[in-house]
């Protein structure tokens, strides 16, 4: 017993296939974050294709073959070394046929509801600055509202204070649309952990934190 027999165990090393590649729909917007090794699943399967940014900042798309092709012709320091072949570890793929990636569902964030809103006041339909921005329980949270995608909006600060513990109809305030579940994931849950890589800046507004809400 004890733990001698494992003093020999060596730590798992974190492979590049663990590293993180950023995923987009097929609008080209972040939907998520995966595993190389995933991304390498998808492109295989032919779900993705990878997103390469050349010199000249052109965002051109792989498939399997063509990145296969193109590893070749410029590898790197990031290539998976397989038996048969080494093959370079994507930063980006962009998705052909889901706009999620399977069994993801969006959170509820404080960033994906300004997301859902476009940063826009769902009162008085200024489109402002996240600092700017609140977040408003439609039924207010004190007279039974939940935190949900259903009764929590994006509004300005003076309209959240304008409107307090009461109904928009009961403020004479009016809402731009009823608030819903968006259908893909608008923004990636991104943690401080989370490396972001350059080519992601493009696609990802990393200023904006993103953190899961709760009641
Ligand atoms: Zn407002």
């Amino acid at each position: 017993m004890g733990g001698k027999e494992f003093s020999n165990a060596r730590p798992r090393m974190k492979s590049v296939l663990d590293k993180n590649v950023l995923v987009l729909n097929r609008l080209w917007q972040a939907v998520n974050v995966c595993s190389a090794r995933r991304a390498f699943t998808l492109l295989y399967q032919g779900h993705a294709h990878v997103v390469w940014r050349d010199e000249a900042n052109n965002y051109l798309t792989h498939d399997f073959r063509g990145w296969y092709n193109f590893s070749q012709a410029s590898p790197s320091e990031e290539m998976v070394h397989s038996v048969r072949f080494d093959i370079r570890v994507p930063t980006v793929v962009v998705l052909l046929l889901f706009d999620r990636l399977p069994g993801k569902e969006v959170k509820l964030t404080r960033q994906n509801i300004y997301e859902r809103d476009h940063h826009t006041c769902q009162y008085c339909a200024r489109q402002l600055d996240c600092e700017d921005l609140n977040l408003d329980h439609v039924l207010p949270r004190q007279r039974g509202g939940e935190t949900s995608w259903e009764n929590v909006v994006c509004s300005c600060i003076p309209c959240n204070t304008r409107k307090g513990n009461r109904l928009p109809h009961e403020a004479n305030m009016r809402l731009l649309k009823e608030p819903k579940r968006p259908r893909w994931r608008p923004f990636i849950n991104l943690t401080y952990a989370t490396t972001i890589h350059d080519t992601w800046r493009h696609f990802v507004d990393v200023g904006c934190w993103n953190v899961e809400l709760g009641d």
